[in-house]
C-alpha cells in the first residue's frame, strides 16, 4: 500500500499549491502556484521529484528571460 499520509501527524495529505523561492546569482525569485502535496493538519508541504527538478532548472530559464534594469 502506498498511502499518502503525513509522516508528522498521520493524516491524509491533500493536493494544493504553494510558493517556492529559488536562489539565483542576482537574487531570489519567488515562484507561485507550485503544485505540491500539502498536509491539511500541520501545513507541511512536499514537492514531487519532477517539480523539484523543474524548479532547479528555473534559474537558468530566468536568466535568459530577465533583463537588468
Ligand atoms: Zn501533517
Amino acid at each position: 500500500m502506498n498511502k499518502d499520509i503525513c509522516p508528522i501527524c498521520g493524516v491524509d495529505k491533500g493536493e494544493g499549491t504553494t510558493s517556492f523561492t529559488v536562489d539565483f546569482h542576482s537574487g531570489v525569485a519567488a515562484v507561485r502556484d507550485v503544485p505540491a502535496t500539502i498536509c491539511g493538519q500541520c501545513g507541511e508541504e512536499w514537492l514531487s521529484d519532477e517539480t523539484t527538478k523543474n524548479l532547479k532548472k528555473l534559474p537558468l530559464r530566468l536568466r535568459s528571460r530577465i533583463r537588468k534594469f
